[in-house]
């Protein structure tokens, strides 16, 4: 079956789908984005996804291409095109196309694309052996909570630590505390049983999974502190995990070559991985599409 994309108003074939050369997004990687996970063909957690998009444009003075609703709409209409029952969709908000000048002119129309594919979702084998991860310097710039298309350090990063055979990169900011992964964020457990991920300042993107996995904590009664932590404490914590739309809670057993706790994925990382496979099951039984 042949995919289907979104562009600017209209649903044309994938592999014909472009964007003008001077759309600001190819020139400048002046947009935003969002990537959220469908399940039985249903928008897991649609509404705080929309709400960051919006906060995102909001930060850039990127006007909102449409409502909501006919937001809401195209995503569907992609995910039902594309017959997509388990997967993502992707969405992407540039400010536009204009003559290439840095600052932009008055009255631009923001261009939207998106797409969607199925994807397998994490693999078993990933939730039970874990993955390791290496750490790098955070060289990105100081707005990262903003969901900006420009990721060059991350997919830097990301090659890096695949080279390395890792699943991720931690990046480390110059205090050596650790930021978030390069499309991740980063959690430990303390060996006082400590649940720890960083505060969502504008050094890190607040991710959706994220959010969700500190209301299911919270639920569970773990004890959950929202601090940063130190590449030293992540280095002796009993337990490490990594979440994302697409990865979900990913364990973490070590760390630039060094075991994390026993080396296999800890009671809290499967317990919150559990909880949250049950919480993403229950949008698809719902029907939030
Ligand atoms: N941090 C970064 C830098 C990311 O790119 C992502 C994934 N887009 C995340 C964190 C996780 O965010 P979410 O849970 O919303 O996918």
């Amino acid at each position: 079956m042949s995919r289907i994309a979104y562009v600017n108003g209209r649903y044309v074939p994938h592999r014909r789908a472009a964007v003008h050369i001077e759309d600001r997004g190819y020139q400048f990687a002046d947009g935003v984005y969002e990537v959220i996970a469908v399940r039985e063909g249903c928008l897991v957690d649609r509404g705080p996804h929309l709400k960051r998009l919006k906060r995102s444009l909001s930060e850039l003075g990127i006007p909102r291409p449409m409502t909501d609703a006919a937001l809401c709409h195209v995503l569907a209409e992609v995910v039902r095109r594309n017959r997509v029952a388990d997967g993502m969709v992707y969405l992407q908000v540039t400010r536009g196309i204009a003559p290439r000048d840095h600052a932009w002119p008055k009255g631009m129309r923001p261009a939207v694309v998106a797409t969607a594919k199925s994807l397998r979702g994490p693999s078993a084998e990933m939730r039970e052996q874990g993955v390791k991860v290496v750490s790098l310097p955070d060289l990105r710039w100081k707005r990262c909570d903003i969901k900006s298309v420009s990721l060059l350090p991350n997919v830097l990063a990301k090659q890096t630590a695949r080279a390395a055979g890792a699943f991720e990169a931690l990046f480390l900011d110059e205090a050596g505390r650790v930021t978030e992964g390069s499309s991740t964020n980063a959690w430990i457990v303390t060996k006082k049983g400590e649940l720890l991920t960083r505060e969502a300042d504008e050094a890190i993107l607040n991710g959706v999974t994220r959010q969700a996995v500190i209301a299911l904590a919270r639920k569970a009664g773990l004890k959950f502190v929202e601090r940063s932590f130190t590449l030293r404490e992540a280095q002796s914590a009993a337990e490490a995990f990594l979440t994302s739309t697409t990865a979900f809670v990913v364990p973490v057993v070590a760390l630039d070559g060094k075991r994390i706790g026993d080396g296999r994925p800890g009671p809290f990382t499967r317990r919150l991985g559990e909880e949250y496979r049950d919480y993403v099951a229950r949008f698809a039984r719902k029907g939030a599409s």
